[in-house]
């Protein structure tokens, strides 16, 4: 049978993602690729004893069939802890559970893209959202993102173009990039989109992982209609698969009937297992255990870098998250390096990933310290240098 698959699954990078998570399965290899939270944090005794008192107490509810905005409890915990840290006025009625923000990004591109519809992008952009907002075949168009945030004469006049939507941003340690807006950049990007009418995307998977510096306000607080994801894959365990959604009623009741269509409900099990181990621990204490450990890896990181590589590459200094961003001098190929990495048993992103159409971005490179101890991110750095 000659299959005839929708013009949407033609994408051109998939080949090329897969082709990196082969490399990495060498046993040899030290890999810098991955962008995985690390699993010696997770906490899977308090997991145990969790899901032990939720089936006692309910083990047949927790089987059940559950309503496809989300755990009341769980929705309230997350607005509450909105309200206290970030000073935001919002509700369980704000909030949408979504199988991690991944399945957010499925969502605004079913709730909001027509075919052709435009988006903005920072350049470079989180792969994973290209990936998923292209299923609906948009346009993109990029703006470059500075070291404070992305830059706004260039996303004032990127809003002008016709048809364009919505703006995806990253605001806290990018993915790829490591770089955080500043808290002026923020009001000012919130100020650009609310005069053009655009609404703002902001994920925020990384935004509890500060190491170095102030928190500062989510985009949200400065602009309403924003839509705000979350996740609890980098402060728990990405393989609950739980994150949400957070925006304005009308936009929440929106989104949850496009995810009624997809998967009636993110699974009440785990939904049910994670608010009980929230509530039972001291949370804010795991994430200090966190971010302690990720310190220690990026400075590892940096100062590896600082004495190997050589001084014509640019990197990125972050201030929490779990990437840092080195830029190659003119001339110099990522996809090259790449496969020369490989031959001594070391990897990374390749910038390209991090582009609409896969063009672009190959004088850069996305380096992950997320997963390795300190010498084997100094022996990684050391086969990179000599490379
Ligand atoms: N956004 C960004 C910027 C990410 O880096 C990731 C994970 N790599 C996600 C969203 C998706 O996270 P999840 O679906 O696990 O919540």
């Amino acid at each position: 049978m000659k299959y005839r698959f929708a013009d949407r699954m033609d994408k051109p990078h998939r080949s090329f993602v897969t082709e990196i998570l082969k490399v990495t399965e060498d046993p040899e290899m030290i890999s810098f690729a991955g962008g995985l939270p690390n699993p010696r944090f997770f906490p899977v005794e308090e997991i145990v004893d969790a899901t032990a008192k939720v089936m006692a107490r309910d083990g047949q509810g927790i089987l059940q069939y559950s309503t496809t905005q989300g755990y009341l409890p769980l929705r309230d915990y997350i607005a509450r802890r909105y309200r206290e840290k970030k000073g935001l006025q919002l509700s369980a009625e704000n909030i949408l559970i979504t199988n991690g923000s991944q399945q957010g990004f499925d969502l605004i591109g079913k709730v909001f893209l027509n075919k052709g519809d435009g988006i903005l992008l920072e350049r470079p952009a989180y792969h994973g959202a290209i990936q998923a907002f292209g299923m609906y075949q948009p346009t993109f168009e990029t703006v470059p993102l500075l070291e404070d945030g992305i830059d706004p004469e260039l996303l004032d006049s990127s809003c002008r173009i016709a048809g364009m939507k919505l703006l995806y941003t990253v605001p806290n340690f990018q993915n790829p990039s490591g770089l955080t807006y500043s808290d002026a950049r923020r009001g000012e990007v919130a100020r650009i989109l609310g005069r053009h009418d655009l609404m703002l995307v902001e994920d925020d998977p990384y935004g509890e992982l500060r190491f170095r510096g102030e928190h500062l306000p989510t985009l949200r607080s400065y602009l309403d209609s924003t839509l705000l994801l979350g996740t609890f894959s980098k402060t728990v365990a990405p393989g609950l698969r739980l994150g949400w959604a957070c925006a304005e009623r009308q936009v929440i009741e929106q989104l949850t009937y496009g995810k009624q269509a997809t998967d009636f409900h993110s699974n009440n099990f785990a939904q049910r297992v994670l608010h009980q181990y929230l509530i039972d621990n001291d949370v804010d204490a795991h994430i200090a255990v966190l971010t302690a450990a990720y310190k220690e890896q990026a400075e590892r990181m940096l100062s590896a870098i600082a004495a190997h590589f050589p001084p014509e590459i640019r990197y990125t200094r972050p201030e929490g998250g779990m990437f840092i961003f080195a830029t190659l001098p003119d001339g110099l190929s990522a996809l090259k390096l790449f496969d020369l990495a490989a031959r001594e048993k070391v990897a990374f992103v390749p910038g390209q990933a991090f582009h609409p159409y896969g063009v672009g971005g190959d004088d850069c490179l996305r380096l992950s310290y997320s997963t390795s101890d300190g010498e084997t991110i100094a022996e990684g750095i050391r086969r990179l240098a000599r490379v």
